[in-house]
């Protein structure tokens, strides 16, 4: 099993991190041993900026490779809301210095997913809104609707370099608002504003 995920796949996101804007969707991935759960987040001790990314989950439902656009949405059918915490302060020395991000954005636990629910259960246009509130104070807010790359257009990218296979997940990107986390901290998602998990920061 792997996750692949998308960064910059919010325009305004990418800014605020001082990134161009992408012309094909920037890939990365975490292994198994960094998806968790339930229990809380265990503030790893290299780092010292734990950021929150809010991000919609996809479940690939079947094996493909070099899938169409256009067939795509046969390949996923449950969504969930993610967390790419994100070793920012170790990110910014890896990319300044041209480094891979695996240390920063792949270490164990760094991947949150909460339950998934089936795709279908949403509204047929499917135009998601989602946000995430930190402590009770909304921090970020995404609509499916603003990503540079839809679902399939990142599933179709994706299988061209990778056999996607059934049960792999993909962080979709997170919108603007993405900040540091701290112990104590408690975050919340809400997908079409209703709420699908609350997350201890430890
Ligand atoms: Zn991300």
């Amino acid at each position: 099993m792997k996750i692949l995920c998308v960064g910059r796949n919010y325009v305004a996101h990418a800014k605020e991190l001082g990134n161009e804007i992408p012309t094909e969707p920037v890939l990365f991935m975490k292994p198994g041993t960094s998806l968790f759960v339930e229990g809380s987040f265990q503030y790893p001790s290299f780092s010292e900026e734990i950021h929150y990314e809010l991000e919609l989950v996809l479940k690939i439902c079947k094996t493909g490779k070099n899938i169409l656009a256009a067939s795509a949405h046969e390949f996923y059918n449950e969504i969930a809301l993610g967390i790419d915490f994100t070793a920012r302060d170790l990110q910014t020395e890896l990319k300044k210095n041209g480094l891979p991000w695996e240390k920063a954005k792949s270490f164990d636990g760094s991947a949150f997913v909460s339950s998934f629910i089936p795709l279908e259960s949403l509204h047929p246009s499917r135009n998601i809104h989602f946000e995430l509130l930190k402590n009770g104070n909304l921090v970020q807010m995404g609509n499916s609707g603003d990503m540079l790359f839809s679902f399939d257009e990142i599933v179709s990218f994706a299988s061209k370099y990778f056999t996607l296979e059934k049960g792999d997940l993909i962080f979709t990107g997170t919108p603007e608002g993405v900040g540091a986390c701290y112990a104590h901290d408690v975050l919340c998602g809400k997908l079409e504003n209703e709420k699908i998990f609350e997350l201890i920061i430890e």
